[in-house]
């Protein structure tokens, strides 16, 4: 076999077959160049919301290449910013007001992490502390990846990563762990932020936990004038059941971060949410007080556009409803998996639902996972685990045979693994 010019994300080339070609998407699927139908039961990533090419958002972002590429983002301003700005304010938690552009989720949360820093350098505080949940993901750029749940990931890039204060996860009825964790931190005085997923941690295993949780942490930080930062890059858009996971607990952050679905995952995009606070302390005729940081990138206007348009769909679609009746449909298809001991913690929150197989060896590289996603390809599917987490996170446009479909597959794939077939 030649190696591939192309490398691969999160691929090790010596294991995985060569990678088929997909020529085009629609609604749920991607078809390949072999003819084959796949269902996208991951959302191409996490990043497709209503749908592959929902036709309002393709065609705005045809509308826009008539006028628009990149633009510089210093000096000038566009109309897509302009109105995807005001109408991101609008759908976020209140409190919010003023929206800082980049092209990534990692580069969201990096932006999010030096606004926190830059808010106490440039008001005077020595607060330089990072509090994270263990098993957080938050992108795989060097700061991301410090605020990450260290593991095989990220083992050869350590020495280069900074330090945070890590608090355990709020596992249910062992809460209480979490908080008092957190507030030992904070009683240091030199926590600067609390960054995290508001209710599922993704890649660190769709793990949930309760909206209470993330109440008592806003708090907690309230308590010792410490900045929350929501990290909504998987978690926004619908995905939770509510616009943002945040509002399930009634929480406003400080800092909020978006990308995956602000364009209906058409076209790279992020932005980072921040109040006033924030901006005011940055605003002075002291240059040095500047928010230093840009992406060549910045307010694509394209791709701006695609966010305008994905906010007329929330606007003029019942996006709303799609989500609710995917959740109930998930939540009809997962009665069969109740008192089975193939599975446990079996988990939903909004449309994410995710189980655990019961297989000795867990963890993402045993090698289950990529057993777990032949058998779901054979199918027809794309499922990815993680370890031995299977999840799904469809689009929402997916239908009910379609839903049923996987079921009936990781049921088939689970039997499979375990050799009980
Ligand atoms: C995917 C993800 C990121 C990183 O986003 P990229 O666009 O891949 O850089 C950050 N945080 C969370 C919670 C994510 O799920």
């Amino acid at each position: 076999m030649t190696n591939p010019i192309i490398w691969h994300p999160f691929t090790q080339h010596a294991l995985e077959p060569p990678m088929k070609r997909i020529v085009s998407t629609e609604g749920a699927y991607l078809f390949d160049e072999d003819g084959n139908r796949i269902l996208d039961a991951v959302s191409s990533w996490w990043v497709i919301t209503h749908g592959h090419r929902h036709p309002a958002i393709m065609q705005a972002i045809r509308d826009a290449t008539e006028a628009y590429d990149q633009i510089i983002f210093a000096e000038y301003s566009h109309a897509p910013a302009e109105r995807l700005a005001e109408g991101l304010l609008g759908v976020a938690p209140s409190g919010l007001k003023h929206v800082f552009f980049s092209d990534s989720g990692s580069t969201s949360v990096e932006v999010a992490l030096k606004m926190a820093l830059g808010y106490f350098h440039n008001i005077g505080e020595a607060r330089d502390r990072i509090v994270v949940m263990e098993h957080g993901y938050h992108g795989d750029t060097i700061g991301t990846m410090s605020a990450g749940e260290r593991g095989v990931f990220n083992a050869a890039y350590a020495p280069l990563l900074f330090g945070v204060d890590r608090i355990p996860f709020p596992e249910q009825s062992a809460e209480q762990t979490t908080l008092d964790a957190f507030e030992t931190f904070c009683r240091t005085g030199s926590v600067a932020a609390i960054l995290l997923e508001p209710l599922v941690l993704g890649a660190g295993g769709m793990k949930t936990y309760a909206p209470a949780v993330l109440g008592a942490i806003r708090q907690i930080a309230d308590r010792h004038g410490c900045l929350v930062i929501a990290d909504e890059v998987m978690t926004g858009w619908g995905r939770t059941g509510t616009m943002f996971a945040c509002e399930q607990a009634e929480v406003s952050p400080d800092i909020l971060c978006t990308s995956k679905g602000l364009t209906g995952g058409a076209l790279p995009l992020a932005a980072t949410l921040c109040t006033s606070d924030i901006f005011d302390a940055h605003l002075s005729t002291d240059r040095r007080k500047t928010f230093f940081h840009s992406s060549s990138y910045t307010a694509n206007a394209i791709a701006c556009a695609a966010g305008v348009a994905n906010l007329d769909v929330w606007k003029h679609e019942d996006v709303g409803a799609g989500i609710k009746a995917l959740g109930e449909r998930h939540r009809e298809n997962l009665q069969r998996f109740r008192d089975d001991d193939r599975f446990s913690a079996i988990r939903q929150v909004g449309t994410i639902v995710a189980l655990d197989l019961n297989v000795p060896a867990s963890g993402y590289l045993a090698d289950v996972g990529p057993r777990m996603r032949k058998h779901f390809r054979e199918r027809g599917l794309l499922i990815r685990p993680l370890g031995n987490v299977i999840y799904l996170m469809p689009p929402y446009c997916v239908s009910a045979p379609e839903l049923a479909h996987a079921y009936d597959a990781i049921d088939e794939v689970a039997s499979i693994i375990l050799g009980r077939q």
